[in-house]
């Protein structure tokens, strides 16, 4: 029973709509996730209203015993989870974690070498018009016409530009990354090494995909992609007091004022899930499910950048099918098929417009898709590309999601 819905009938409604928007539609973008009820139970708890600025056991406010035992727990099960000696829990998403970690690491104009984001890279790992290339000298690395990261390539970049700091990790890329190579690269240099495994930490902490933390200076990610919890950042990293200090320092009072102890209860929530033997299966069928829809799209003629994947996301290039990804997102949208559109390599148009697709599985999977309903996914997304104008094909393929999606509910009520 709702207290909003007689009260505030107008935001109870957009709750609503979203809601069965996500129960109707096929949610495709490899960044969404659902998170579980527990989650949000956490989040929507009395936690909200305690102000705990400081960490556990050193707060600046009276009254945190009990939302220190919440923080102290999020952080020893983050450290187990990913086998690391340093976890920040606080930072309010992947972007407040990144931010900090610069801050903590560099000063203003200093050179960061990171991936550039109509490759595959995020915002925050140096493009202009994000703090990260604003701030500090941005020198970013491309993928090669095949798709892959070419190390020589971004050797011969670290070589050339010296870095304070290099950024390894993506939003967009199919396959598995050598932490190791960077490592190296780094050390030659003598560059910090940073990872972002925001896409892929679920992954990571089911054992699917490498895990950066023996690699890396620092490690940040965001907690509600694959990892499936609370919206919001976390840092980690191997032991070295020195950087640790230095990273809690610039996440509290740096670049944070109040952590958001309710959302710090809810990672804990989610951080104890995805320690579970059922998570591991999850993410196993993340991946199960993400190349079976390749296998698919191969078989009907479209091209995959790089050939394939590696983990719970693909690009599509639509480049010589001639169709935007501006018109393909909103083909598949009117079928209630959600992806965004997204650059490929050598893109010959806009940001705004592109010439492919990013499609992710973590969010069909934890609704319950196997590989079969994957196929059945793969094709009928094929049945729309292969002409986007056709109105009865749409409607067709509109038919079947309406009928899968009831299958599977999202929520159970
Ligand atoms: N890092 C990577 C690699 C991401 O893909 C994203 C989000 O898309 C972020 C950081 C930023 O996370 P947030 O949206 O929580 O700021």
């Amino acid at each position: 029973t709702s207290r909003i819905a007689e009260y505030d009938p107008e935001i109870w409604k957009a709750i609503e709509d979203e809601r069965a928007r996500q129960e109707a539609h096929i949610e495709l973008i490899a960044s969404e996730n659902y998170t579980s009820s527990r989650v949000m139970e956490a989040q929507g708890s009395v936690l909200t209203n305690k102000y705990a600025e400081g960490y556990p056991h050193k707060r600046y406010y009276g009254g945190c015993e009990y939302v220190d035992v919440a923080e102290d727990i999020a952080i020893a099960r983050l450290k187990e989870l990913f086998g690391a000696d340093y976890a920040n829990v606080q930072p309010h998403s992947g972007s407040q974690a990144n931010s900090a970690v610069y801050m903590a690491l560099i000063k203003p104009g200093d050179t960061v070498l990171g991936m550039s984001l109509s490759d595959g890279g995020h915002l925050t790992h140096g493009s202009p018009v994000n703090f990260s290339g604003k701030i500090y000298n941005s020198v970013q690395y491309p993928v090669n016409d095949e798709g892959y990261i070419d190390y020589d390539e971004v050797e011969a970049l670290a070589v050339e530009h010296k870095p304070k700091l290099i950024v390894a990790g993506f939003s967009a890329y199919s396959r598995t990354i050598d932490w190791s190579k960077f490592r190296e690269i780094a050390d030659k240099v003598g560059a910090y090494l940073m990872v972002d495994m925001a896409h892929v930490a679920g992954l990571v902490a089911a054992g699917l995909y490498p895990n950066p933390v023996p690699h890396a200076d620092v490690v940040t990610s965001t907690t509600h992609k694959t990892l499936a919890g609370p919206r919001g950042g976390i840092i980690l990293a191997r032991a070295n007091a020195e950087l640790e200090k230095k990273f809690n320092s610039s996440v509290f009072p740096g670049n944070q004022g109040g952590p958001l102890m309710h959302v710090i209860a809810a990672k804990a929530v989610a951080f104890k899930e995805a320690l579970g033997d059922e998570f591991k299966a999850t993410q196993q069928q993340v991946i199960k499910n993400s190349k079976a829809m390749v296998d698919v799209m191969l078989q009907r003629g479209y091209k995959i950048v790089s050939g394939g994947t590696d983990n719970h996301l693909f690009l599509m290039d639509l480049i010589d099918k001639d169709i935007t990804g501006k018109d393909a997102e909103a083909a598949l949208g009117k079928a209630n098929i959600t992806v965004n559109k997204n650059t490929v390599p050598n893109e010959p148009r806009s940001p705004f417009v592109t010439s492919g697709l990013r499609l992710g599985t973590p969010a069909i999977t934890t609704r319950g898709f196997k590989e079969a309903e994957a196929v059945m996914l793969a094709g009928w997304i094929c049945d729309i590309l292969d002409d986007i104008e056709n109105d009865s094909a749409i409607e067709n393929v509109k038919q079947q999601v309406a009928e899968l999606t009831a299958k599977f509910p999202v929520y159970q009520h």
